[in-house]
């Protein structure tokens, strides 16, 4: 026998699905509307734009590395929040803070919990570090917190709540998340990934950040990509006790934000006006979207409630969601269809401008109608 040793990737990678991204144009190479990736529809505030401009029209702006402990960024984000900046880790998007939590505690043999239905990234996190991934069943695609509970095992390092959570759209009660933190060992990271909290009312606060303050086990997650309209430059921000930020911080990409990023999100989080007519804009047209398709709801269709800039939409009549899918691409428009999340009923719609939000709607009803 051949005993030339060969390249195999360690069984949990291979075990990973291949990341299939959304698509932006169609077929012919037409572009679509994009409300496929919950993006802000209005864009990036002018503060913002400004100075990412700046940082980059600077001399050494290419040459340079960034700041790698993001100082100017963290001191920002505890003033604005009342935090202890050395407690803040910022990353290249949340995404990556949300792999540095499973890759600081689980390995092989441990599991990592979340809602089924639950943000994608959590299986993929769970997987590159030999971790094993568990679902708690949903409540007609809301978190349950009893159901969460029920699978903790001695095994569990990590739960991920994302709250409001993607795909659906829900949101637990801040009750829920105290029930849900306290029934919790104290041997597990809990972590409350917030990246659509800028959109909550403030009696919609779910008490994370104040979990996080106080509790050692806790890992508060936000980004900058969703409502601040910094998607492209992938910049995220954590906080948790500071024992945890200083486990994160061993495996963390050492140059992992980028300077003209670090400048973009300082001048965001100034920006009060344009995080603000984000929020009204998306609040408004999310009850009129919803509204619309609601009275679809002859054709099957059914909208789950949302506290996100997106609608989760369910299509339980003839006509189904993939059907639906491949019409509003014919008609120009792009939103995410979620049979790899086990939702094939389901297409997920991000809030456009008000003309795309019509256009959406109209396209929709023409969809159904054949
Ligand atoms: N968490 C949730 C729930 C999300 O929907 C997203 C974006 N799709 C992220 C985290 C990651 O966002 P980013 O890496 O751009 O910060």
């Amino acid at each position: 026998t051949d005993a030339t040793p060969t390249l195999t990737p360690k069984p949990w990678i291979s075990g990973i699905a291949p990341y299939v991204p959304g698509k932006s144009a169609g077929a012919d190479g037409r572009p679509l509307i994009k409300l496929s990736a919950n993006e802000n529809p209005l864009g990036t505030g002018d503060k913002a734009r400004a100075a990412f401009a700046a940082s980059q029209a600077a001399a050494d702006a290419l040459s340079r590395y960034p700041d790698p402990g993001a100082n100017e960024l963290r001191a920002t984000i505890a003033a604005k929040f009342g935090l202890d900046p050395a407690r803040v880790i910022c990353g290249n998007g949340s995404d990556e803070l949300l792999h540095l939590a499973a890759g600081t505690y689980a390995g092989p043999g441990d599991e990592i919990l979340y809602v089924r239905y639950g943000f994608a990234v959590y299986e993929i996190a769970a997987r590159r570090v030999g971790a094993t991934p568990v679902e708690a069943d949903d409540r007609d695609y809301a978190t349950d917190v009893d159901a969460l509970l029920a699978a903790v095992t001695d095994k569990t390092r990590v739960v991920y709540l994302a709250n409001p959570n993607n795909p659906t759209g829900t949101l637990a009660t801040r009750e829920e998340v105290q029930r849900l933190y306290a029934g919790l060992p104290k041997n597990v990271l809990f972590v409350i990934d917030q990246a659509y909290s800028e959109y909550l009312s403030e009696a919609e606060d779910d008490g994370g950040l104040d979990l996080a303050k106080t509790q050692p086990n806790v890992f508060v997650t936000r980004t900058f990509s969703k409502i601040h309209g910094l998607a492209a430059e992938r910049i995220g921000w954590g906080y948790a006790a500071a024992e945890v930020i200083s486990a994160l911080h061993r495996i963390r990409l050492p140059f992992n934000v980028t300077r003209a990023g670090q400048a973009a999100a300082i001048a965001a989080l100034g920006d009060e006006d344009f995080v603000a007519n984000s929020r009204d804009h998306n609040a408004r047209w999310r009850a009129w979207l919803a509204q619309e398709l609601e009275s679809l709801g002859n054709h099957g269709v059914r909208v789950v409630p949302s506290a996100t800039n997106f609608l989760l939409v369910l299509f339980e009549g003839e006509v189904s969601a993939e059907t639906v899918y491949n019409r509003l691409m014919d008609a120009g428009y792009i939103v995410r269809w979620l049979p790899g999340q086990g939702i094939p009923q389901a297409l997920r719609m991000t809030i456009g401008t008000e003309a795309e939000t019509r256009g959406l709607a109209a396209a929709v009803r023409a969809a159904l109608a054949g």
